[in-house]
């Protein structure tokens, strides 16, 4: 099968703020994914998250997004343990926190300087992008290290239902799932 990607790059542009190359990230496991080459179907895909769902909310939030998990092979999912039926395999999904628009590197270069602003995102999402999203969930923490947001697309696979939830981590470190309403 010959798969067409029109040429686009790692540096074009999905939107105004997204980039191809940020849907291609892993903290863990940055090799299993920085080569991929995205098919026409996946682009679509990834310039809707970026069109729908994450350029309102940049512009709402007037902060950075920061993605942390894109777009997933099937061998960096099994590595990070995701499930079997993530929406990040067929680039519907992503994960992201907000940082500052002054970001703050540690001595290692990596750390960054979080907002604390992400349950505004996440009440901005349910009011203003029900029609856009297909789930979202709040990865709640008092670290706010460990704090995301996950948004996915509707998908052609039946078995994904409309959600939107708060996983709040649990002092054993396991994450307890509520429905949320507003
Ligand atoms: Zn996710």
């Amino acid at each position: 099968m010959i798969i067409h990607t029109h040429g686009l790059k790692d540096s074009s542009k999905l939107s105004p703020h997204f980039k191809v190359k940020e849907f291609k990230v892993s903290s863990e496991y940055p090799n299993l994914i920085k080569e991929y080459k995205f098919n026409e179907l996946q682009m679509y895909k990834l310039k809707t998250i970026s069109n729908l769902i994450l350029e309102p909310l940049r512009e709402e939030m007037e902060t950075p997004i920061h993605i942390t998990s894109g777009f997933r092979t099937i061998e960096l999912n099994k590595k990070i343990g995701g499930s079997t039926k993530s929406q990040h395999l067929l680039c519907e999904a992503v994960d992201f926190t907000l940082l500052d628009d002054n970001i703050n590197y540690d001595e290692d270069g990596n750390s960054y300087h979080y907002t604390g602003l992400l349950w505004d995102a996440f009440e901005f999402i349910t009011e203003n992008l029900q029609n856009s999203y297909l789930k979202v969930i709040l990865y709640k923490d008092i670290n706010e290290m460990d704090e995301f947001v996950h948004i996915s697309i509707p998908s052609l696979d039946v078995a994904h239902q409309k959600r939107t939830m708060i996983a709040w981590k649990k002092s054993n470190g396991k994450r307890e799932f509520e429905t949320y309403t507003s």
